[in-house]
Formats: C-alpha cells, structure tokens, sequence
C-alpha cells in the first residue's frame, strides 16, 4: 500500500526533477486538494492508505502541473495579502512581489474619518484594490479593467472576500469614462514587460498569464505612457498614486510620471531587493 506520506515525498521528487523550485510545499498543497485534508490533518493522517479515488485525483492534477501550468491555476485560487483570491487564466495570477504596491499604496493613504476614493486600473483579480480596502474601512474603490472576463473574477473576488459593498468594477480602456480630479490614490500594475523578453520567462508565465497583463511593448513601457498623464486627470489636487514597475524601469517610469506632471517621485524595493514601485503625487 502506498501512505499519504509516501504519495507526498514521491510526487515531490517528480516536481523537483521537472524542475520546480518550491516542489515540497507544492506537493504538500496537491495532497491537501486531492484529500480535501487540511495542513493538520494531512500530517496527522500522513500514515492511512492513499485511496484510489485520491491517488487518480492527484494523478490528474500532477499531470497538470507537469506540463508547467501553474498550481494557482490548478486550485483556482491563491493567497494575496491576507485575502483569498479566485484566479484564472483571465487574470494575472498575483505575485507576492505586488505586496509592496499595496504597502506603499497603505503608506499614501493613512486611514482617515471621511471617505476615501480608490482607483485601481487594470484590476485583474481585483488583488490591489481589494487589499487597499481591507486595510481602510473608509475606502470605497473602482477596479477597471479591458477584459470582462476578468472583472467578472475581480466581482467574484470582492464578494468572496466580504468587500463588495465598498467596490465596483468597470470594464473600460484604462480610465475612460471617469470623471477628473476625483480620486484619493490611484494604484496599477500595468504589464510592463518588453515584448521580446516574453518569449524567455518561465512557462508558467508567459503560458498561462495572459498576454494582455504582461506585454508592456517593445521596451516594456508603453501602458506607462498612456496611464499616468491618465492616473493625474482623475486624481484630486494633492492625491498620491502608485504603480508596479520592472526591476530596471524605476528611472524611466519616474521621468514620465515627472512628464505627466507628478511631483515627489519615490522608489520602492521588493523583498528581493528589486525596484519595484514608483509614487508621485499630483501637485496641491
Ligand atoms: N511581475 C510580473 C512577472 O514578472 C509581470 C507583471 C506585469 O507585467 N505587470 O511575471
């Protein structure tokens, strides 16, 4: 017979030769879908027989990760801040690297006593917006987004995560439609990779994240031309904003948010160490 445990350690070990870097806690999170177990339970039930139901349920999600599609993809879900989210491949699967947006997005905006208007384009998931909301009881949010299909999980998401009576989702182009001068912080994590990197990341990304939130043009910078003068008409006078940013684009987004009438541009570093976020604020 074969053991919880056993089933575990030997699909680690194909994981790993496929050449999966977190192989063991995937493994672990695999187990954990095909038993319906918890963390807990899985180790305290680590010594019954794996059943065959079990073992046919892990063979067909192992299959699938195999082929290098990603485990967010195979659970439907993924953890982002302190949410559970939904995901897709209609949407950006979010990378805890996105974090720091929403920390330097926190910062901006200190909780205060009146409302606070949040404006979130191309939401995705809804992962930023929501997780700006979570933290600031008084904030009301827009996630917009060009795909539909998309906005339907960002939707799904706020409801899930018991913030739907303070956000709305509108499919649009960027911005279009919203009024001027409007908004408290605006946030984004526009596709910022340059179209002939695409082809090199891993499969996991540049198979299954979709194309639109990822191809930023031919040097990786065009959604920052279009956004920013954009993110300055719709926020108020004295407004932050925030947008994830290439580990080597801190100095060329900053310039163009400065084009685009920005003032107190600053950068902000992953947990990796990488630039990842540039802030400005519109002028008083
Ligand atoms: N950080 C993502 C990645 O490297 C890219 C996301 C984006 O373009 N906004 O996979």
């Amino acid at each position: 017979m074969t053991s919880l445990n056993e089933a575990r350690r030997d699909l680690a070990a194909r994981l790993e030769t496929a050449g999966i870097a977190d192989a063991a806690i995937e493994a672990k999170y695999l187990l954990a879908a095909a038993t319906g177990l918890e963390g807990a339970s899985l180790i305290a039930e680590g010594h019954r027989e794996f059943t065959t139901d079990e073992a046919d349920r892990l063979e067909a999600m192992a299959a699938r990760r195999l082929a290098r599609e990603p485990l967010a993809h195979i659970l439907g879900n993924q953890p982002f801040w302190t949410l559970d989210l939904e995901v897709s491949p209609d949407v950006l699967i979010p990378r805890t690297d996105t974090e720091t947006l929403v920390e330097t997005a926190l910062d901006l905006m200190p909780s205060a006593s009146g409302i606070q208007r949040v404006l979130d384009v191309g939401t995705g998931s809804g992962a930023v917006l929501l997780a700006i909301l979570k933290e600031r009881p008084n904030a009301y949010g827009i996630g917009t987004d060009v795909s539909p299909a998309a906005l339907t999980i960002a939707e799904r998401n706020a409801v899930r995560n018991g913030l739907d009576g303070r956000s709305s989702f509108r499919q649009t182009s960027w911005v279009d439609g919203l009024r001027g001068g409007d908004f408290d912080l605006a946030v984004s994590n526009p596709p910022y990779i340059a179209t002939a990197v695409i082809a090199g990341l891993e499969p996991e990304v540049r198979d299954h994240d979709p194309a639109l939130a990822l191809d930023g043009g031919e040097d990786g910078l065009d959604a920052y031309r279009v956004l920013l003068p954009e993110l300055f008409r719709i926020l108020k006078p004295g407004a932050p904003m925030a947008v994830e940013i290439g580990f080597d684009q801190a100095a060329s987004v900053s310039a163009l948010a400065g084009e685009a009438g920005f003032t107190g541009m600053a950068i902000r570093r992953d947990l990796g160490g990488n630039d990842r976020v540039v802030s400005a604020l519109k002028p008083k």
